[in-house]
């Protein structure tokens, strides 16, 4: 049974490998017909990306409660809670830094391309005391009508503390949230089985209408991006993993590689949230520690993010003729790490959050303009980044758990 389930699992993510150079192939032939691409196969990608939409928020907000709830004492919520916000943090504040220093190798050798005639719409930006205000619901149905995710969270947690604290009078909200949980899980599945078709009609109209030229105008800015990415994952998760987690980090990425495969196609950290799970189980992660820290980390743990939003900076800056100062980029790792935890688990959200960026150190917010057209290349890279560093988390976390434990139970003899 659970070597019938494996094989599965990994023909699901070799069908999104050949989706993924099927697509490539198909959208290079297709240059030519860019607008049957974009208006006849991607609205079969928005489908997909629709049905991923709908699920975000009752995957997030039951997995979290049933971590939180499957704990059972609240101070052990709270010390894994701050061991994982600390490491996300850290985590994040080191891939933006490293985005920043190879930016900065990398900015003589960056495309300069024109910047009149750009125009990019930006959403308007929110001071930071607003967006703190935001991450509070006032009302019980409106975070989940409109996705806030991070009002889901606190959602999530509140009533998850309110039932352990009831305890045994709500044993049958647990079953509920148990076995709702289940279920969402489930359609997730389902939705999940599309995902090849979902990665060719999402990719191919990207190839067809960027073309070869544009992406290799902004091939130097890509490797800029992708070799951070690598960076990254090479020296600080495998440290983290090795010194705090007890795992060699060969081991961790070879059981990481079907999570890692699918959030490439699917630039999703939400839509891997099964499958990290999943993953980062098999690689010794407790389940309850993991059902808490890998969705919270699927919305607020973002370090491919961070390490594209310092890339692009540098990049759009040199376009204008600007060189940032120290203080400027010391400014753009802080918002950097602010907006990579307002950035949504979901493609492209990313390019949206860069807006904040750029606006917090003057830069021209007009200036996406010019990665958007790739966004969804660089997209791909980060997303693997974002649910890695997640599972990280959770094994890290694990270890330290358990470890506390044996500590306490050592010390009560
Ligand atoms: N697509 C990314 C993710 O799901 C978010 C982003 O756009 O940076 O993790």
């Amino acid at each position: 049974m659970e070597n019938a389930k494996k094989t599965k699992k990994l023909s699901l993510a070799g069908q999104i490998f050949i989706a993924m150079v099927l697509a490539i192939i198909a959208g290079l032939l297709m240059q030519n017909a860019a607008d049957f691409a974009t208006n006849y196969i991607k609205p079969f990608g928005t489908i997909f990306l629709n049905l991923i939409k709908f699920i975000v928020c009752p995957i997030v907000l039951l997995s979290i409660m049933n971590g939180i709830i499957s704990m059972k004492d609240i101070r052990k919520v709270g010390a894994i809670g701050w061991k994982t916000v600390v490491y996300y943090l850290c985590t994040t504040a080191f891939a933006i830094t490293f985005g920043l220093i190879i930016g900065n190798l990398f900015k003589g050798m960056f495309p300069v391309v024109a910047t009149t005639d750009l125009v990019y719409e930006a959403a308007e930006a929110t001071s930071f005391m607003d967006t703190l205000v935001n991450i509070f619901p006032s009302n019980f149905i409106a975070p989940l009508v409109n996705a806030s995710m991070l009002q889901i969270i606190v959602m999530a947690i509140l009533i998850g503390f309110a039932v352990i604290l009831v305890g045994e009078k709500a044993s049958s909200v647990v079953t509920a949230t148990e076995h709702l949980n289940e279920v969402f899980m489930k359609i997730m599945e389902l939705i999940l089985k599309l995902s090849p078709i979902g990665v060719f009609c999402l990719l191919c109209p990207v190839i067809a209408s960027n073309g070869a030229a544009i992406i290799g105008s902004l091939a130097m800015v890509l490797l800029a991006a992708y070799i951070c990415y690598a960076l990254h994952a090479i020296v600080i998760y495998s440290l983290a993993v090795r010194t705090m987690g007890g795992l060699s980090p060969l081991k961790f990425f070879k059981g990481m590689l079907p999570a890692m495969i699918f959030a490439f196609s699917s630039a999703s950290s939400v839509g891997t949230l099964p499958l990290n799970l999943d993953c980062s189980e098999k690689l010794g992660a407790d389940r309850e520690v993991a059902s808490f820290v890998l969705p919270l980390g699927a919305t607020i743990n973002m370090d491919g993010t961070a390490i594209y939003m310092g890339v692009c900076s540098i990049f759009i800056a040199s376009c204008y003729g600007i060189d940032l100062t120290l203080t400027q980029m010391i400014t753009i790792i802080l918002t950097a790490t602010l907006a990579s935890i307002g950035t949504a688990g979901v493609p492209g959200a990313g390019m949206v959050m860069l807006a904040m960026v750029l606006t917090s150190v003057g830069l021209p917010v007009d200036g996406i303009a010019l990665v958007a057209g790739v966004d969804r290349l660089f997209d791909m890279g980060r997303t693997v980044l974002n649910i890695t560093g997640d599972a990280s988390c959770a094994i890290i976390v694990s270890n330290l758990e358990t470890k506390r434990e044996a500590k306490k139970a050592r010390q009560a003899q």
